[in-house]
């Protein structure tokens, strides 16, 4: 069943005939609004018949945003007898969508409590999952891929990627993703959307604990990627939101015609601020260093955009807010010199952090965070692999996350043959 979208005078004629219903604010070119659409489409399959679920449609007209009484997207709204009764914000999961609404409905029964044991449970549906997964698929293994929201984890969010071999014109990383998990299914494999809560790599069949239940694995592969890295300045965390943000791609359209700073040397850095010089009417770029880490074509891109300014050897001292972010004071970490920078976006873009934390104490993990595993992607667990940005690496790509997600099921057929 498809949700249907409604239109502003739809809404305010339900809210006068006190409807109870849920309804998403949303908009196309918003990537995270994108991200919960599947999630969005079970779950009014799951509540149909005791709740109705639709979507409202912002377009990209901050008048809308304002009318509705919307700051950011999505925003899922519950109205209980035409009352406004409470609202998630850019839920990061079916799962905290689910808790959300348990507040107000009974909860929904889960499916995945059997004993089912697959042959591979691949957690996290980024570029390696979903290639595991196919490859899993081809190699007849019975494969499911558990996603906490919807496919291509951070690259869904990149606006466009130029560097995966097949698209001479480039491709959006959501549009990838669709692809991937759509090809992976034609040969069988599944996806199920659900939060993965806990995991006992220790005993076999593994076991994974998820929001839809618990599921039994032979082989595990930890495809959970990485998380931008927040930069550890004062009220950073308060201000998302309102100035702050980690996602140009999903955010830049709120700064049409205004001024945003990006923190950070590398190629996010470097494809945010080209990214935003075409959104925003000046961008600066504010690095700790003199050069650039990011790969020598964005230089040429962004000294070749005019509104674009370098702030070299320096770091953000305080983001300047009242009830929204007004700016920064940049520190020169080579004279000590500070100055103030007005702005209404700071995009922090100064790496990802691997997301293992469910992982430590069982798997093997180096300084950084990432799982020890090499190009077999053998962890130090038997029968656990790790792919993609997740694991220890020189380059931290789609394509070379694909590339892992081929080797994980190649090294799982020959685990799988030694524990038949
Ligand atoms: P990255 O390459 O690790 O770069 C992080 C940048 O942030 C560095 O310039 C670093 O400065 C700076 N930084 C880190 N901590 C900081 C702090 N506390 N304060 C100020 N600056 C700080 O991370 P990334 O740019 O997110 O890229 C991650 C991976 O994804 C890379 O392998 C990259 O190639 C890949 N990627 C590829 C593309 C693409 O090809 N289109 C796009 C995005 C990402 P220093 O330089 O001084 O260390």
């Amino acid at each position: 069943m498809a949700v249907r979208n409604i239109d502003v005078s739809t809404l305010e004629k339900w809210i006068a005939e006190k409807k109870t219903f849920l309804v998403d604010y949303r908009a196309d070119w918003c990537p995270d609004c994108r991200r919960i659409d599947p999630a969005y489409e079970q779950l009014a399959e799951q509540y149909a018949g005791a709740l109705e679920m639709v979507t409202l449609d912002l377009g990209g007209d901050r008048g809308m945003f304002k009318t509705a009484g919307v700051q950011r997207i999505p925003t899922l709204r519950l109205f209980v007898d035409g009352v406004n009764v409470g609202e998630t914000v850019e839920p990061e999961s079916k799962a905290v969508i689910e808790d959300f609404l348990a507040g107000v409905l009974p909860r929904m029964k889960k499916e995945n409590d059997d004993r089912h044991v697959y042959d591979m449970v691949i957690v996290g549906g980024g570029p390696g999952g979903y290639t595991a997964a196919l490859y899993a698929a081809r190699a007849g293994l019975d494969a499911v891929v558990l996603e906490k929201l919807s496919a291509g984890g951070q690259m869904a969010q990149t606006h466009q990627i130029d560097n995966y071999p097949g698209f001479p014109d480039g491709v959006e990383g959501w549009e990838l993703a669709q692809h991937m998990q759509r090809q992976a299914e034609r040969f069988g494999a599944k996806t199920v959307i659900a939060q993965v809560t806990g995991v006992d790599l220790s005993v076999n069949p593994k076991k994974i604990e998820t929001s839809e239940g618990t599921m039994f694995a032979k082989t595990v592969v930890l495809a959970t990627g990485a998380n931008p890295r927040e930069l550890g300045v004062a009220q950073e965390k308060e201000l998302v939101g309102r100035g702050v943000a980690y996602c140009a791609a999903c955010d830049g359209m709120f700064y049409r015609g205004k001024t945003v700073v990006v923190v950070g040397g590398g190629d996010t850095a470097a494809t945010d601020a080209l990214l935003l010089s075409r959104i925003a009417r000046k961008v600066y770029l504010v690095h700790r260093r003199d050069t650039l880490r990011a790969t020598k074509i964005y230089h040429e891109q962004l000294e070749k955009a005019e509104n674009v300014e370098f702030c070299w050897d320096s770091v953000v001292a305080e983001i300047l807010h009242g009830e929204k972010v007004t700016g920064i004071r940049v520190r020169n970490v080579k004279n000590g010199e500070e100055r103030e920078i007005a702005a209404e976006g700071v995009f922090i873009s100064v790496g990802r952090k691997p997301a293992t934390e469910l992982f430590a104490g069982q798997v093997e993990l180096d300084a950084g965070g990432y799982i020890v595993a090499g190009e077999t992607t053998v962890t130090s667990v038997p029968g656990v692999f790790a792919v993609g940005d997740v694991r220890t690496k020189g380059l931290r790509q789609v394509v070379t996350a694909v590339a892992d997600g081929a080797l994980a099921v190649h090294s799982a057929e020959e685990y799988l043959a030694e524990h038949a």
